[in-house]
């Protein structure tokens, strides 16, 4: 027997569908980086190796559960990989001394880390032997920015405002930044940081995926009364596109999946809702999605074709050749 909560949620469910209309963030889905990663682990294994990833490659339970469907397994530390076996880097890369760690040891290192990060390596081992001051923007103890440390341990590491204070004044400075803070962010700190020092180099480093992103992401908040963000919650560039929203005036749900979707209350009154995801949400999570809260808030004609609404929802959201996606390729499906 069902108790009095779940009549009455079931009841309000009902009553509520108010969403007339819901849409998909153009350039959503998985960023390529995320994706060439995956891809080579799942390549890695359709050979024979035993395969491993040094941390999750991608902050989605549906592929994290397809990778370990595979037999790819994940470990945290180097010494839970037998010799011989393949460790697949992820995208956000290591420091310089956990890849000399790992072939050391005699693993076969399958280096997964996105192209755009080996740059941002590359761009700090050159101001590091150019002898700038380095300011670091980037979120503390995220495994991109760990890496990134890497290359330059002695660069001062700032996130949020509040932080910049602690940016010594020296002769020569350079900014660079963790690929998915926001622009403006590093826009700010840039002008903050002419203050400091009498010459300053700048490297946006900024990812253009994250910036088309964030575009596109408020593009869509400002069209709508509510936002549902999906990505991990770990998920670092999954935040942010949250906290744009908010900061748009949009209010705005993160979730990881559709299942977390249960509560009808959550969109009383809402007419228009905006789906967008993080680099680590496949396309086709967001579908689901729509799918679901066309089911559980949408008004009695939406919910009668939520599928097709869905379906329609993901084909507007951005030509196939325009957006990232979870597909893979061939030989590693
Ligand atoms: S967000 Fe950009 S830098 Fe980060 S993994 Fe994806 S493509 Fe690479």
């Amino acid at each position: 027997m069902r108790g009095w909560d779940s009549e009455s949620r079931l009841g309000d469910n009902r009553r509520m569908g108010s969403v007339e209309s819901i849409s998909i963030a153009r350039r959503t889905g998985v960023c390529y980086g995320v994706r060439e990663a995956i891809d080579k682990a799942k390549l890695a294994s359709a050979e024979g190796k035993a395969t491993h990833t040094l941390g999750h490659v991608v902050h989605n339970e549906g592929l994290i559960a397809d990778l370990h469907q595979r037999g790819i397994e994940n470990v945290e530390s180097l010494d839970q990989v037998q010799e011989g076996a393949a460790v697949v880097i992820r995208a956000h890369g290591v420091t310089p001394e956990v890849l000399e760690r790992a072939v050391s040891r005699g693993l076969e290192v399958i280096d997964g880390t996105c192209t755009w990060v080996v740059q941002e390596h590359r761009e700090l081992a050159k101001l590091v032997d150019e002898g700038y001051d380095i300011v670091l923007l980037g979120t503390p103890n995220h495994p991109e920015v760990v890496g990134l440390l890497g290359f330059a341990p002695d660069a001062i590491l700032v996130d949020e405002e509040e932080d910049w204070v602690k940016i010594p004044r020296r002769k020569r400075m350079a900014l660079i930044t963790q690929s998915t803070q926001p622009p403006w962010k590093f826009e700010r700190l840039a002008a903050f940081m002419v203050s400091r020092c009498h010459e300053l180099k700048v490297v946006n480093t900024v990812c253009p995926v994250t910036i088309r992103r964030q575009e596109d992401t408020l593009e869509a908040a400002r069209a709508v009364d509510l936002m549902v963000v999906v990505g991990g919650s770990k998920s670092a560039n999954t935040k942010e596109l949250t906290r744009l929203c908010e900061i748009n005036g949009t209010r705005a749900v993160q979730i990881e999946s559709a299942k977390e979707l249960t509560d009808a209350a959550q969109f009383a009154g809402v007419k228009r809702v905006g789906v967008t995801g993080g680099t680590s949400t496949p396309i086709e999570d967001l579908e689901v999605v729509v799918r679901t809260i066309a089911q559980l808030a949408g008004t009695e004609g939406m919910k009668a074709k939520a599928a097709e609404i869905a379906h329609e929802a993901l084909a507007a959201a951005a030509t196939p050749q325009y957006r990232t996606t979870s597909l893979s390729t061939s030989d590693a499906s």
